[in-house]
């Protein structure tokens, strides 16, 4: 049998498809070919999920050893020497970038809503969880997006520190006291899995993750405007998990489509992009976690407008807010 390979490497949010390449070939070979696609260098090349013997390979092994199956897609993190250096120079004002392709939040279509519920009711039959951490009693829930809500996907970076988003682990930390987390991605869960090790979430001593969701459990909708599109349907959860409902659970996304069956839950999460530049002043999560905490004690999260969570301010006893008032009124 001929023995050519080809394989996929994905990297800062492209595929790439690398063939020509022999069992007898050696990793160096692959990397040299990866080096042709991307322009990356060898050396600034990780390949995540390349393992032998469960480590990372060394250059001189043929790639016959790593039994790749035909199509393997291989996850990369590395870097241009042109971004190195352009991360290195000092930052200049970038303007933010506007997703032009974001969707204002649109009801969608009373006569709809039977066919996208009766999806949502096959995904609580069909769809397996998987449970790395029990549900907590009297926990609420909080469902995070993970690529520009937790990790900038886009830019390239040789570890995966770079690209998380700033306090991350202090922002699961603390939300972790009140709700149950889970983290939900439009992509395969093997990317998630991978994605949570490189972030260190899947391992942390001060908080758990209930479960990954990925986009198998999400449902399409039609939308006059923008015709169909993916959403992530909180039914699911609350279809599969009793304890969670619209009252105890909110959602973050930087795309608010994703909210469509369940608007009242969602929170639209400033995007993290461009690491580099903003590793140093994004304090979102920070924010948020202050947030999360102090609306931990309402009854009914989903009456609440998560659109404007900055202007939030925990109830105070009505009777000094009408003392100010009146003493206001005396004074002019
Ligand atoms: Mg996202």
């Amino acid at each position: 049998m001929d023995g050519g390979i080809k394989v996929i490497v994905k990297w800062s949010g492209k595929e790439y498809e690398i063939s020509d390449l022999s069992e007898s070939d050696t990793v160096s070979t692959l990397k040299n070919a990866i080096h042709k696609e991307t322009c990356v260098l060898p050396e600034r090349q990780k390949l995540l999920n390349l393992k032998f013997k469960g480590k990372t390979p060394d250059d001189d092994l043929h790639l016959s050893a790593l039994k790749l199956k035909p199509g393997f897609k291989i996850m990369m993190m590395g870097s241009l020497e042109q971004d190195i250096a352009d991360a290195s120079a000092p930052p200049e004002d970038m303007p933010e970038v506007i997703n032009d392709l974001d969707i204002e939040e649109e009801e969608v279509a009373i006569e709809n809503k039977e066919v996208y519920l009766a999806k949502i009711e096959r995904r609580i039959r069909e769809y397996k969880i998987n449970i790395l951490n029990e549900p907590r009693p009297g926990k609420k829930l909080l469902v995070l997006d993970i690529d520009y809500t937790l990790f900038d996907h886009r830019s390239a970076a040789e570890t995966g520190y770079e690209l998380m988003r700033p306090y991350l682990h202090e922002f699961l930390t603390s939300a972790y006291k009140d709700y149950d987390i889970v983290i939900w991605s439009a992509t395969s869960m093997k990317w998630i899995e991978e994605k949570m090790k490189l972030l260190g979430v899947s391992s942390h001593s001060d908080y758990k993750v209930a479960f990954y969701l990925d986009s198998l459990a999400m449902i399409s909708v039609h939308t006059p405007k923008y015709g169909v599109v993916q959403v992530k349907p909180l039914g699911v959860i609350w279809g599969k998990f009793t304890q969670y409902s619209s009252k105890n659970t909110i959602m973050f996304d930087d795309i608010r489509r994703n909210f469509l069956m369940n608007p009242g839950n969602g929170l639209k999460i400033r995007p993290f992009k461009q690491a580099h530049l903003n590793r140093d002043k994004d304090r979102e999560l920070l924010r948020l976690a202050k947030y999360l905490q102090e609306i931990a004690h309402e009854e009914d999260l989903g009456s609440l407008d998560h659109k404007y969570w900055e202007k939030y301010r925990p109830k105070k006893k009505k009777r000094e807010r009408i003392g100010d008032e009146s003493g206001d009124k005396s004074q002019s």
